[in-house]
């Protein structure tokens, strides 16, 4: 099965998104309908695509549908979970994600209603993932995501980055949404989704959903863990180097990610009935270190601009002495790195036939 090549043309933060939204459909409550990650975005495509939560969702439901029909071995639920660990090898600095094959197709459809809203507040969007079956804190490093992502439903405007390195999975995410907000991309209109961004002249939006949660008592803690963990010396002066302290949280943010994304890929299913299949999944490419450092400050920007929640100090963070916005504007110009991670996704491609 030559999967691996075509899914790798997809877009990881389309493919992420569409693994989100299906698994969240589920409610340990029964107050939705719904089996989880099952695949049901793709078997009632008809009923769940018109769901305003899952507009744009079209595009990477209608790209993995015909797969669904040539290999009928292959459940949509398994395809969507397998597409978005594929998608997300193509992002520098990624984990692998593990992948665990055997989803029944889906039965029914999703209830509308499921997928958080980015215009809701901190209690609506934990309530409803504690109710999907996922806590606050991986709740927290699923949005990692956002840290390779673009809005382009959100404001007809502008298709925005959520941070300055969209071509990276790194922390700046975190770091840019604690920011103090100053405006909005495009046009400068906005919309109850977003809320007012710090780098909106250079293109970046942040969602109302991430601003809430960067500053919710019962996620700030976890949300500026993800930036660094400052290392303080009995004299209250942070003692680590810095380069200490970022290799640590990317750590931390990649560990975090993978571990939730485990969860989230089986909300609603069995997972003792499901088969490992995980070295199907190609290794992710890799950061360059001499290009990027994680969670460093835009230029001219200082611990002055963070809105800081949490109570514990925060970590001693440099400052950039450019944006990386280029390197989603100009793939090409992104950094190349000399990895053997070419090779070993070759071979993952041939152990794809074991899937
Ligand atoms: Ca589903
Ligand atoms: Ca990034």
């Amino acid at each position: 099965m030559y999967i691996i090549p075509l899914i790798q043309t997809l877009k990881a933060r389309k493919v992420l998104r569409l693994a989100f939204h299906d698994a969240v459909g589920y409610s340990l409550a029964g107050a939705y309908e719904g089996d989880g990650a099952d695949g049901s975005l793709i078997t009632f495509s008809d009923i769940e695509l018109g769901y305003p939560a899952n507009t744009g969702i079209d595009i990477p439901v209608n790209s993995l549908k015909p797969f669904t029909a040539r290999y009928e071995q292959v459940s949509a639920g398994d395809l969507i979970q397998f597409a978005a660990a594929v998608g997300l090898s193509n992002c520098p600095g990624a984990p692998r994600l593990e992948f665990f094959a055997g989803r029944p197709e889906a039965t029914k459809a999703a209830s509308d209603g499921t997928v958080p809203s980015p215009g809701g507040n901190a209690t609506a969007i934990l309530d409803r993932v504690a109710d999907a079956g996922l806590s606050a804190e991986e709740l927290v490093f699923l949005l990692a995501s956002h840290s390779v992502a673009r809005a382009s439903h959100v404001d007809s405007s502008v298709d925005a980055s959520l941070d300055s390195t969209p071509a990276v999975f790194d922390s700046q995410f975190f770091l840019e949404v604690l920011l103090k907000g100053q405006g909005y991309p495009g046009n400068g209109s906005n919309n109850p989704f977003e809320a007012p961004s710090a780098l909106y002249k250079e293109g970046e939006m942040r969602l109302h959903s991430d601003f809430v949660l960067a500053r919710d008592d019962r996620t700030s803690c976890a949300w500026q863990s993800v930036v660094g963990t400052p290392s303080i010396s009995p004299s209250g002066v942070p003692s680590a180097p810095a380069h200490t302290r970022t290799s640590d949280n990317q750590l931390l943010m990649t560990e975090g990610f993978r571990s939730s994304m485990a969860k989230l890929a089986v909300v609603g299913q069995d997972k003792s009935k499901l088969t490992d299949c995980s070295a199907a999944v190609p290794l992710p490419k890799t950061l360059c270190e001499e290009h990027f450092v994680s969670a460093a400050y835009p230029p001219s920007r200082c611990y002055g601009d963070v809105e800081q929640s949490c109570v514990a100090p925060f970590p001693i963070v440099p400052v950039a002495s450019k944006l990386s916005f280029i390197s989603a504007t100009f793939p090409s110009l992104m950094p190349k790195c000399s990895t053997s991670a070419d090779s070993d996704n070759k071979r993952s491609v041939m152990n794809v036939h074991e899937f």
